[in-house]
């Protein structure tokens, strides 16, 4: 089966070479993807309210940049279908959606993302943002995506994210902002599962950003950080 799940998305695609079978699927005797065959990504890390989303928008309007956010793809699924049903009602209450969930529907994007012609396989670069969100998913991942930097947005202080989350929850509408309590579980699972992503990757590829300047200020720390790791991917490619 496709890793991407071609499948489910009931037509015909042509064979990526890409993104085609999750690791523990790959037979035996399958080499492995060397990275120029991995799909290129910059890892947009942080607490929730840190500017991840914000940030991820801004980046992906820039040529070459492909942004994927998790939290809109959940946010966007249908909720008359089982997945979206059971995706909102986790988000709702800050939990996180299961690991093997997460990542076959963020397959599912990439895959219909690059059957649009709107991911161009030769020269863009993923925005990750919302992704990976615990080691499972990283391991997932791993003969996916090659991860060029990863930007963690560092806040020293969680009470302005969380006065920026609930004026979030007015301007937005959104369930999972509108209550302290929700918000302030979010920051415990991200304390307790997401935060060990960090040490997953190469401390040399993590850069730690004040999220707390204007978004310009940020964009640029964060502009500053990856371009010379994409100058890097791309002379390694040549
Ligand atoms: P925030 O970072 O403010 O929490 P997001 O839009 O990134 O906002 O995510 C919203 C919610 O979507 C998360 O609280 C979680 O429930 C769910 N979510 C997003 N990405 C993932 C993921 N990779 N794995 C599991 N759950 C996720």
């Amino acid at each position: 089966m496709s890793g991407i799940d071609r499948d489910e998305q009931q037509h015909a695609a042509p064979v990526d070479p890409v993104v085609d079978e999750a690791p523990e699927q790959q037979s035996k005797a399958a080499p492995a993807k060397t990275d120029s065959q991995k799909l290129p990504a910059i890892l947009l890390f942080g607490m929730p309210g840190t500017g991840k989303g914000t940030q991820g928008q801004l980046l992906g309007t820039m040529a070459g940049l492909f942004h994927i956010s998790t939290g809109e793809i959940f946010r966007g699924l249908d909720p008359s279908t089982e997945d979206g049903r059971v995706v909102r009602d986790l988000i709702d209450h800050g939990n996180l959606v299961p690991d093997d969930l997460a990542v076959r529907l963020w397959k599912q994007h990439v895959a219909a993302a690059i059957d649009a012609g709107e991911l161009r396989l030769d020269s863009d670069v993923l925005i990750l943002d919302g992704i990976p969100r615990s080691v499972t998913q990283c391991r997932l991942l791993d003969s996916q995506v090659d991860v060029l930097a990863v930007i963690h947005l560092a806040s020293a202080n969680d009470e302005p994210i969380v006065e920026r989350l609930l004026q979030r929850g007015v301007s937005a509408g959104r369930a999972d902002d509108g209550s302290e309590a929700v918000i302030r579980r979010r920051f415990e699972i991200y304390r307790q599962t997401t935060a060990p992503v960090l040490d997953f990757y190469p401390p040399e590829k993590v850069h730690s950003i004040n999220p707390l300047g204007t978004p310009i200020e940020v964009k640029k720390q964060i502009l500053e950080c990856i371009i010379p790791a994409i100058r890097r991917w791309q002379r390694d490619l040549n």
